[in-house]
């Protein structure tokens, strides 16, 4: 009976989670290691501004264990054998493997800049979703975002829609934000920023962030009361930290499998898919699922192992708070209520599968 050992409840694991008499059927005993709640990005800059409660895209991992008779080691990954086959936890048990799947996330990147400590970052979420209790402690606050990507809009165009925020600074250090929407969209964006009074500065590239200030490269310097690091992700650093990769992650091949040892895989944000580079997106998370589970049931069955082949392109719907969103897909957008109650519908329907 080969042990399957399934690292971090990310979006590909769940759907592992949730197939696991399949992968019992074809002779695995399979079992997890991650945290109890699993906390869905897709509402992330919704619930952290406060906008909706905290738990609305929240999934408790133990029950969705214990319902598809999965074990549940309720710990996190700190060191990794994989020559030994074997995964040792942040308390101190280890775990003998026969196979192992990583989908442990990933983290706020910050490119060339200094962070000082008390800066937020919107990834692991666990950092982001602390932002509403700060807000609630320091009335009239006025914040800085740093990343004018689309997490850095989103969180942006919340934050100026809720009400006792003072000021809040957009800064990036290109000359437009947005820079990967569509044109048109990204002036309809930069239109309602303006409308809800937030300050966007281009052309600001950040040399430091600490939790009082920003220094510019240019020298200037901002104040402000809570500082947001939105700029880019990158993988887990627990992935350069176990020596299996790097901040572009865990190297695989079309088929998920680490490129020098076939045993390991790794999805989502956490890997780094050599065929082509691919955004840091929940999509690919998620569309990654089906693939390693119909590749470990071929692998017990000694058939032919199924490759990922990603989408071209991929649907995008920002929340920009105050009921509306903007959907994108390619060149193609949209912006109002109806993006927003679009994307709540595709959450709604994805998370029931695993509550
Ligand atoms: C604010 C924000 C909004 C976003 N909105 C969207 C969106 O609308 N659509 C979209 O497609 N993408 C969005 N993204 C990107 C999206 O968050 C990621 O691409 C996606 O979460 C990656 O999924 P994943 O399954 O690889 O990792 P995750 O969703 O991060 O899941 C990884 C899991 O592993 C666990 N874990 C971490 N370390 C360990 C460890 N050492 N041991 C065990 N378990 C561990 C974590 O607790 C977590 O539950 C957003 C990102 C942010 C920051």
């Amino acid at each position: 009976m080969p042990d399957l050992l399934l690292v971090g409840a990310g979006h590909a694991h769940l759907h592992l989670i949730a197939n696991a008499p399949d992968l019992a059927s074809a002779g695995y005993r399979v079992r997890v290691l991650a945290p109890r709640h699993f906390d869905y990005s897709g509402l992330a800059s919704a619930t952290a501004a406060g906008s909706v409660p905290a738990d609305a895209g929240r999934i408790d991992v133990r029950a969705l264990a214990r319902r598809h008779g999965v074990e549940l080691v309720e710990d996190t990954l700190s060191g990794l054998d994989l020559l030994g086959r074997c995964a040792t936890t942040a308390g101190g048990a280890q775990i003998e493997y026969d196979v192992v799947s990583l989908n442990i996330g990933s983290i706020a990147a910050a490119p060339g800049m200094e962070v000082g400590a008390g800066v937020l970052r919107v990834k692991p979420l666990a950092d982001l979703a602390s932002l509403d209790t700060r807000l609630e402690t320091i009335p009239g606050a006025s914040v800085t975002v740093v990343g004018g990507g689309s997490t850095g809009i989103e969180l942006a165009a919340h934050l100026s829609g809720r009400g006792g925020v003072g000021t809040v600074r957009l800064l990036d250090s290109g000359s437009e934000i947005g820079a990967d929407l569509p044109p048109g969209a990204r002036r309809r964006v930069v239109r309602l920023l303006d409308q809800r009074g937030v300050e966007v500065c281009v052309d600001a590239a950040v040399r430091t962030v600490t939790a009082r200030q920003v220094d510019l490269d240019d020298g200037r310097t901002m104040p402000h009361d809570i500082a947001l690091l939105a700029t880019g992700l990158a993988a887990s650093s627990l992935v350069s930290e176990l020596g299996i990769g790097d901040a572009d992650g865990i190297p695989v091949t079309a088929y998920l499998q680490h490129v020098d040892h076939p045993d390991t895989y790794a999805v989502g944000d956490c890997a780094h898919f050599t065929p082509q580079p691919l955004p840091r997106i929940g999509v690919h998370g998620v569309r990654q699922g089906p693939v390693l589970l119909a590749s470990l049931l071929a692998r017990a069955a000694d058939a032919a192992l199924p490759t990922y082949t990603p989408q071209d392109r991929a649907l995008a719907v920002l929340d920009l708070g105050d009921g509306v969103g903007l959907a994108v897909r390619g060149r193609l957008w949209w912006y109002g209520g109806t993006a927003l109650r679009l994307k709540r519908w595709i959450d709604r329907r994805w998370l029931a599968r695993y509550r």
